[in-house]
């Protein structure tokens, strides 16, 4: 057998944190069993899909480089397969037409909530031979009796009591088929082996078993996956940050970095927190996958991005965050320098955009020096050595590291007083007082020109408080 996964996601919004770990965990099980992964996009609730979530979702699943095997299947082109099958239920007599008013329904519903029953549908049509030309609901002829049972691959066994479902609609009066439906015609049609989801869906699980036994399909196995929770314990909502995946590209996320966070949401590997996509899919197991509901911790998303931040291939990282650097206005392109910035920066940053912001100053001038910085390294003999120095490098053939190194050491000898005395004030006029690597680093990255330009801005600076 083949394992056939598949994401199915409703078209009513951005592909947000639960869909993408949905479509991870069905992603890594189809993957680690040499199967596939298909994308389904739900868009038949025509009301709430759109095309700009349509496009929000493929842009998040490729974003995070979730690639599928078969797909997107889209519903809406899909009806004349939901038709067929509702005219099948209706010819075997397991589906009927019901024409009860919304008054009958809700008097029913209050009744059945006033004697504290659950509120379900009463078979009232079930018998009536409602005709086609009135207009009409289909109804599912659920069986009365008997139990549905079915083994979830996170929950263990689950047992729903056929009394406790009533006769869903599986087509509107307009028409149109509704969720269940739809969704085991396409898992039968594309053969998913294992439907992964969040659940919210578990309770629809023993009806869409029914339908499946009913049209003699066969009943995929399943895993139910638990609920994201934010830091306050509820369930993870807009109201928690980021609503989109794409948002955390935004703020200078990896993705890898987020899948690896996400692969975490639920799932564990001994203590082990990094993982490596092929490790993912290797160490994958839905049996690991914890029972209890996990929450969103922004932190340790960020200490996961941190450590890929240091731990990417340095054209890679500069790949990623060019953007974040020209969204800053900054006109940067990705090569040597801005690989060399990388290398420099990328300890002190938890994301691109901290990246992005702490770089900022071997592009771009500064307004002013830190006050604190200044007040240090601009005192005593500082314009006399800045200007030294600014001739030193003036004066150099080449604007390399160590011809840099040197044209500072030559310059502290020939004021014969201690390196910080050059060192410093160098390093606060070009910086402005920024975190820094290593000076002769810092001056190579920089340029000459700006430099130059930096160190007689601060000479000016000093003279001018003095
Ligand atoms: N379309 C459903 C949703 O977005 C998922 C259906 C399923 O996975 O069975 O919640």
């Amino acid at each position: 057998m083949t394992v056939r996964t598949r994401f199915a996601p409703s078209p009513t919004g951005f592909l947000h944190v639960g869909g993408a770990r949905t479509a991870l965990f069905s992603w890594l099980y189809a993957k680690k069993h040499g199967g596939q992964f298909v994308l389904r996009i739900e868009d038949t609730d025509l009301e709430r899909s759109t095309s700009e979530s349509v496009n929000a979702i493929l842009q998040g699943m490729e974003w995070l480089d979730l690639d599928y095997d078969q797909g997107p299947f889209y519903q809406t082109e899909r009806f004349a397969h939901y038709d067929a099958a509702i005219e099948k239920l209706m010819e075997e007599g397991l589906a009927y037409r019901c024409n009860c008013s919304r008054e009958r329904l809700e008097t029913l519903r209050e009744e059945q909530m006033q004697k504290k029953e659950k509120p379900r549908y009463d078979g009232h049509c079930r018998e009536k031979h409602v005709a086609a030309d009135e207009p009409h609901v289909i109804r599912f002829r659920n069986p009365e009796s008997g139990d549905v049972v079915f083994r979830d691959h996170i929950r263990g066994d689950v047992r729903f009591s056929n009394s406790e479902l009533d006769d869903l609609i599986i087509r509107r009066t307009d028409g149109s088929p509704t969720y269940n439906l739809t969704v085991v015609i396409d898992d039968a049609d594309m053969e998913i082996t294992h439907v992964i989801r969040g659940d919210d869906h578990l309770n629809n699980t023993p009806r869409q078993i029914n339908l499946l036994q009913a049209l003699d399909l066969p009943v995929p196995e399943y895993a139910h996956l638990p609920m994201i929770l934010g830091d306050d314990g509820a369930r993870l909502s807009k109201r928690h940050g980021a609503v989109s995946v794409m948002q955390y590209r935004e703020e200078g996320y990896l993705p890898d970095a987020l899948l690896n966070y996400l692969v975490r949401l639920g799932w564990s590997h001994g203590d082990q927190e990094l993982f490596t996509t092929e490790e993912m899919i290797r160490l994958f197991d839905l049996k690991d996958v914890n029972r209890a509901s996990s929450s969103f911790n922004t932190e340790k998303l960020q200490w996961i991005n941190q450590q890929y931040i240091k731990e990417s291939d340095l054209q890679h990282l500069a790949i990623l965050l060019a953007p974040h650097l020209q969204e800053r206005g900054i006109d940067v392109e990705v090569g040597d320098h801005l690989v060399a910035v990388c290398e420099a920066q990328r300890e002190r940053a938890r994301t691109l955009t901290e990246l992005a912001d702490i770089s900022r100053f071997y592009y771009e001038d500064f307004e002013e020096f830190d006050p604190r910085a200044a007040k240090k390294a601009f005192k005593g003999e500082a314009a006399g050595a800045l200007r030294a120095v600014s001739a030193k490098l003036a004066a150099l053939s080449e604007w390399q590291r160590d011809p840099l190194h040197a044209a500072v050491a030559e310059t502290v000898d020939a004021l014969g007083v201690g390196f910080g005395k050059v060192a410093m004030p160098l390093r606060v006029a070009v910086t402005g007082g920024a975190p820094s690597p290593d000076l002769d680093l810092t001056l190579w990255l920089i340029g000459r020109e700006t430099c130059l330009r930096r160190i007689d801005k601060a000479i000016s600076f000093i003279e001018s408080a003095a």
